[in-house]
């Protein structure tokens, strides 16, 4: 009973088309389900440092938007600092009590406030108020503390679109607008958003302008008239096996498409100036929700029809629709999950930044955004996105962070940042041909992560000794279906050519995780912990010997191939993979190819791995550590999940005590020892790592130089002593300020910006 009244408010305020109607609705919906005589909604604004009171249903109407109480005034302010509800049979006697004589709220004795808190934040407060002299029960409490907690996401989203058009909560101009994310690729970008979008896909649909509305009209038409047909061929199709009633569902089918009802909506949305892909949207939206508050679960089932209905016009919508995206010259790429294949479409040199939803700085897309210096914010969860088309927006990859609406001022203060990082950059050129060593002569090697062709040319240009990890499945990502070996194997020469006679460690295909191919969809509850990496190529030999052949083969002549083996978690998974690259290998030799057999890896980034190191190491010629996971195995953090992104470090104790006991055990076999997750890019990790006796670091070309200007500045020793003095602690961030003041004392502070990562 108490749930089906939650959940109908809920609905209710979910179809809200404002701020102020959603909380018009609340007050009036929970009043009437509580049997009150008072409820109101305070939210806070801090424009105004203040709690304003924004809608009641039961105080004097002309009080409403007019109360303001300053933060930690009254109980309300009460109830809001102590994000703790307050719940008295007599509201006036309480010392925190303000009376306020335009609300008439001296005639109603109880009071029970709850906080409206969403992502820890207190928005505001919802209070209940009676006439008798009797607290509310625990039951009344539990109810409006429920309803709170849901309602809250509805408000903060409703806060958010209002604060994108330059609005705070109760009204007040501002600008500067900023949401949070978590940091994805490094540097400042400011420029126009490009909401892009997956197809068929009727909830992330963006709100567009329309530039020719007839002809939206037109298209839109068109795409109704196509559904129709399809439905009346369904229905002549079906008839003889459907009973009356069942063929009657297309008759209702029909008519909704009529021209008069659903269609027309649609219609006038467009006719305002909305293109016809959001138009219809928009309106399904609203018919599924009106649908899915229904009582009735018969007529709660019609929502999704109509979400089916709707689904099939903007199939043929997106598919008439040749109108391709606009990217303007200084494009920021926004979407609720970007993809490899997103960024690929955007003209290199129009893409400035990118913004997604989802995701977190270790993510994969962030991992590519890095390799591409493209600045990016992650995760940024409250982002209202669908209406950020066409916007100016400032990305401050550093810190994740999105302006909207940004002032002069903060535009100026980011464009100085931007030519600080140009200078930075500039001033780190002359590195290029110097050996990568500390000021005592110690050598270590600096390698590249690449993906694409573009990165193996800057990479080139900053002075990579070698490519530490070619991720094999970038080219595969952008790919309509898997790659022949032919094509392959004129992929993998390009990267081997280019670097020849430096070494090239190939990665075999690590699908999975947060990687789908678009043609080799993996559904999984917990895709991190599945079908991943060498289990998927181990359990498709025909893949896996495409690939490998594609490799060798690709190396004839140049012999600088080594190839790598990723998500090992046993010893056989590698003797079967060495198997495999053995038939291989043989075939080519028997197919009169002139190759080499090349040296074989394996990654460690599980914790199994980390203890199984030494027996891996017999079985290889190399190991290569990859952070990124095994910081994400070793913590149980998703590195894809914002949520629990500041709970993900690699400078958690627990994961330099395993890095530093894989560089020992893979030396008592007398294997060189590389890292190629992102650690290796980060300074102050290359710091350490480099300490720990790491041979090889490799990482984004973009972060390359900085790092041979930090080991550069310092000797091995004082690497080393910083290195005992951090095995010490027992925390992650201790861990991080310490490195950092190291860098600080070695006058290399200025490059820390880039060290947010981790
Ligand atoms: C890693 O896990 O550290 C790694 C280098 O591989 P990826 O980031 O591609 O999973
Ligand atoms: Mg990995």
């Amino acid at each position: 009973m108490m749930l089906e009244r939650l959940r109908v408010i809920v609905q209710e305020v979910n179809t809200a088309k404002d701020l102020q109607s959603a909380l018009d609705v609340i007050v009036s919906r929970v009043r009437e389900a509580m049997n009150t005589q008072v409820c109101s909604v305070y939210l806070l604004d801090p424009e105004i440092n203040s709690h304003v009171l924004m809608a009641s249903e039961g105080l004097k109407k002309e009080s409403v938007g007019r109360v303001r109480l300053e933060v930690g005034e009254g109980l309300v302010g009460l109830v809001a600092s102590n994000a703790e509800p307050v719940n008295l049979d007599d509201a006036c006697s309480h010392p925190n009590y303000l009376y306020l004589s335009e609300t008439g709220e001296e005639q109603f004795s109880s009071f029970l406030g709850v906080p409206i808190i969403h992502h820890r934040k207190v928005l505001g407060v919802l209070v209940v108020q009676h006439r008798e002299k009797r607290s509310f029960d625990e039951g009344e409490e539990a109810f409006l503390i429920t309803l709170s907690a849901q309602l809250a996401g509805v408000i903060a989203a409703a806060e958010a679109t209002g604060a994108i058009q330059g609005m705070s909560p109760s009204g007040q101009r501002k600008s500067d607008t900023s949401f949070n994310g978590v940091a994805g690729a490094t540097g400042v970008a400011i420029g126009h958003a490009v909401v892009v979008f997956p197809p068929a896909d009727l909830d992330l649909i963006p709100q567009r302008v329309c530039a020719d509305i007839d002809k939206e009209v037109d298209y839109f038409n068109a795409a109704l008239e196509s559904v129709r047909n399809d439905m009346k061929a369904l229905t002549s199709t079906l008839e003889t096996r459907l009973r009356p009633e069942e063929q009657d569902l297309f008759g209702v089918y029909l008519r909704i498409l009529d021209d008069d009802a659903l269609g027309k909506e649609v219609i006038d949305r467009i006719r305002n100036g909305q293109w016809a892909q959001g138009a219809l949207a928009e309106v399904a939206k609203d018919h599924v929700r009106a649908f899915e508050m229904m009582k009735d679960a018969y007529l709660r089932e019609r929502a999704a029809d109509i979400k089916d209905l709707c689904s099939r016009v903007l199939f043929y919508l997106q598919n008439r629709d040749a109108v391709k995206t606009e990217y303007p010259h200084d494009t920021i790429l926004v979407g609720e999950e970007l993809t490899a294949a997103m960024l690929a479409e955007v003209p290199k040199e129009k893409l400035m930044g990118l913004v997604s939803v989802r995701g977190s700085g270790n993510s994969h897309v962030a991992i590519l955004a890095r390799t591409m210096g493209i600045p990016t914010a992650m995760g940024v969860v409250d982002l209202p996105y669908r209406q950020l088309d066409g916007r100016e927006l400032i990305v401050d990859g550093y810190n994740g962070q999105v302006y909207n609406n940004p002032s002069d001022q903060l535009r100026n203060r980011y464009r100085e940042i931007i030519k600080e990082e140009e200078q930075l950059v500039k001033g780190l050129e002359g590195l290029i041909d110097l050996p990568c060593e500390t000021l005592d002569s110690h050598r270590v090697n600096l390698w590249v992560n690449t993906g694409l062709m573009s990165d193996v040319v800057r990479s080139l240009d900053h002075g990579a000794e070698g490519i530490g990890l070619f991720r094999t499945e970038v080219p595969f990502l952008l790919s309509e279906r898997f790659p022949s070996e032919q094509e392959q194997a004129s992929i993998y020469r390009e990267q081997l050519f280019a670097f020849a006679p430096k070494p090239v460690t190939m990665r075999t295909l690590d699908i999975g995780g947060d990687k789908a191919l678009p043609y080799f969809p993996i559904q999984e509850e917990n895709p991190f912990l599945g079908w991943r990496g060498i289990r998927v190529t181990l359990d498709h030999p025909e893949i896996f010997i495409a690939q490998v052949r594609a490799m060798i083969r690709a190396s004839e002549g140049l012999d600088n191939l080594q190839i790598m083996l990723p998500m090992i978690s046993n010893v056989q998974e590698v003797t079967g993979s060495i198997q495999i690259i053995k038939r291989a290998f043989r075939e080519l030799r028997e197919e009169g190819l002139d190759v080499r057999m090349p040296p074989i890896g394996v990654m460690i980034e599980l914790p199994a791995a980390v203890y199984q190191t030494r027996a891996l190491s017999r079985l290889v010629d190399f190991i290569s550590v990859g952070s990124n996971d095994l910081t994400q195995y070793i913590l149980a953090v998703d590195r894809n999940n914002p949520r629990v992104a500041s709970l993900y470090s690699s400078f958690h104790p627990a994961v330099l005590q395993a890095l530093q006991f894989v560089v020992e055990q893979a030396h008592l076999e007398n294997r060189t020892v590389s890292i190629c997750g992102e650690m290796a890019g980060d300074p102050g990790g290359a710091v350490l790592l480099m300490a720990m006796g790491f041979d090889v670091l490799s990482m984004n070309a973009t972060t390359l130089l900085k790092v041979k200007a930090v080991v550069r500045s310092m000797t091995f020793t004082s690497a080393k002593e910083l290195l005992a003095q951090v095995m010490a602690m027992d925390d992650a961030q201790m861990v991080r300020s310490c490195v950092d003041m190291a860098l600080y004392n070695a006058g290399v502070d200025r490059l820390l910006r880039s060290s947010r990562n981790n």
